[in-house]
């Protein structure tokens, strides 16, 4: 079994992981290598008797066969459907697939080992870790929200040749901050712009553009008067330099007033939770009419109290091995616990989190484009993997059904990305897929429940359901 012995090195190096959950049948065609990629390539794959949750909100089907070959879904049908002579069968009896997760709002190379800010975090070792991270608990595509150095495109180019493994990547480049205010995360001088006035903001967005970014991000939030804001002026001209080069707008944003003012002026993503208060009729109303996107990320603040009250998922392989046991000792240490309960903000983060839930309900029913992203790798704590899974149970917390969440990190965020070729199981789309040992939509905590995840046709191995 080749493809074992070569995966040997794309395992991190804190893991320890038995391959038993895959194997390959004795059927398995030429495992052909590619640099970067050292999974066996795009075997032809038939699952068989699954169970699908198909990414558009439609009931799932039973009894479902999918063909996979060349990174696409081929053929879906019943029991009838045919094996094809080389394919790799694979009973599904019991199992649900899903589509691949999508996180509209993450980072990469901020965080070192997921548990030190480190401004010098963004290499490519650093980033291709995190990416493979993603990958294995089944978050085939990311978008990466601001503060990437230019390496990203790098990376990026690489992926589309086929040349890299781990997540898909998205990126909003370096993106745009202020001068002394927004973002406060640990940066070098080339992971954000800081422009004085709104030629240098337009020059900035130019540069971004020449470089093909998906998103163009701005931050704009005064951190609760500590420290000066993006003018109306400044994200103004950002907005309107960006829809020329065709590129739309997403930005930070924590208070209703500056999410008003951002939604007239044509931003195109919150890309995170109005916190300050519960959104008014007006607000609703603007979102709607404007056909803005809206991510809750309630991992944001979540994560900033809850491993001090040490809730049951802590205890499980799923958690510490994305992790990792440099965040795990810190979660573990004498008095991490009394350090965040008594912490001033500790208070702060619990109140916008009960603001965020109450706003995504109120939002999502009246039917506002609802997004899905967790701001995972901008800080320790928010784990790039486990974050969008827990993320998952967040929204239901907050009333959506496990469907409606699904259907929101996927089939939803497909169209947040404008990536059509993603987010749904259906003939010619990407096979990015989730094969789960358990139904979500009776438990969303079973989408944690990872029997298998396959990227681009790929079979990605060392998941943490396999270490049994
Ligand atoms: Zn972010």
């Amino acid at each position: 079994m080749m493809g074992f012995a070569s995966n040997q090195n794309i395992m991190p190096s804190r893991s320890v992981f038995v391959f038993v959950g895959i194997f390959f049948s004795g059927l398995a065609l030429a495992q052909q290598q590619i640099p970067g990629r050292q999974t066996p390539v795009r075997q032809v794959v038939l699952l068989r008797n699954a169970r699908v949750i198909d990414g558009t909100g439609a009931p799932p089907q039973e009894h479902i066969s999918l063909l996979l070959r060349n990174g696409k879904i081929e053929q879906i049908g019943g029991p009838e459907l045919k094996v094809p002579a080389g394919a790799q069968v694979r009973d599904l009896t019991g199992k649900t697939v899903m589509p691949g997760i999508i996180s509209a709002h993450s980072h990469l190379g901020l965080l070192v080992n997921d548990a030190e800010s480190v401004a010098t975090g963004y290499t490519r070792e650093n980033v291709t870790a995190q990416l493979k991270q993603f990958e294995r608990y089944g978050v085939t595509t990311i978008l990466s929200l601001g503060l990437n150095r230019d390496l990203v495109f790098v990376l990026r180019d690489e992926q589309q040749a086929g040349r890299l493994a781990g997540a898909t990547i998205f990126t909003a480049g370096r993106g745009i901050g202020v001068p002394d205010g927004a973002p406060p995360l640990l940066a070098a001088a080339d992971q954000v712009y800081r422009p004085a006035n709104e030629r240098e903001a337009r020059h900035d967005v130019d540069e971004m553009a020449a470089h093909r970014v998906d998103m163009v991000k701005i931050w704009v939030d005064k951190l609760h008067g500590k420290v000066p804001e993006m003018t109306p002026q400044i994200y103004k001209a950002v907005i309107d330099e960006a829809h020329k080069r065709h590129v739309r707008v997403a930005a930070h944003e924590y208070a209703l007033e500056d999410a008003k003012q951002l939604v007239s002026d044509g931003v195109d993503v919150l890309a995170h939770s109005v916190r300050d208060q519960v959104v008014d009729d007006a607000f609703v109303k603007a979102m709607k009419q404007h056909h803005t996107w809206y991510v809750p990320t309630f991992t944001v603040d979540e994560s900033a109290y809850i491993y001090a009250q040490r809730p049951g998922f802590m205890q499980t392989t799923f958690f510490q091995q994305a992790a990792g046991p440099q965040l795990m000792a810190k979660f573990n240490a004498l008095g991490y616990a009394d350090t965040i309960n008594q912490d001033p903000q500790t208070s702060q983060h619990q109140k916008d989190f009960a603001n965020g839930q109450q706003n995504l309900k109120k939002l999502f029913d009246a039917g506002v484009n609802i997004g899905f992203g967790t701001d995972s790798g901008a800080l320790p704590g928010r784990i790039p993997g486990f974050a969008e899974h827990h993320e998952l149970a967040l929204m239901v917390q907050a009333g959506l059904t496990p469907m409606q969440a699904i259907t929101v990190a996927t089939g939803e965020n497909a169209k947040l990305l404008h990536a059509p070729d993603r987010g749904t199981i259906a003939v010619g789309k990407r096979a990015d897929l989730l094969v789960l040992d358990a139904d979500p939509l009776v438990d969303i905590g079973n989408t944690q429940k990872i029997f298998a995840v396959y990227h681009d046709g790929h079979t990605i191995v060392g998941l943490p359901g396999h270490a049994k």
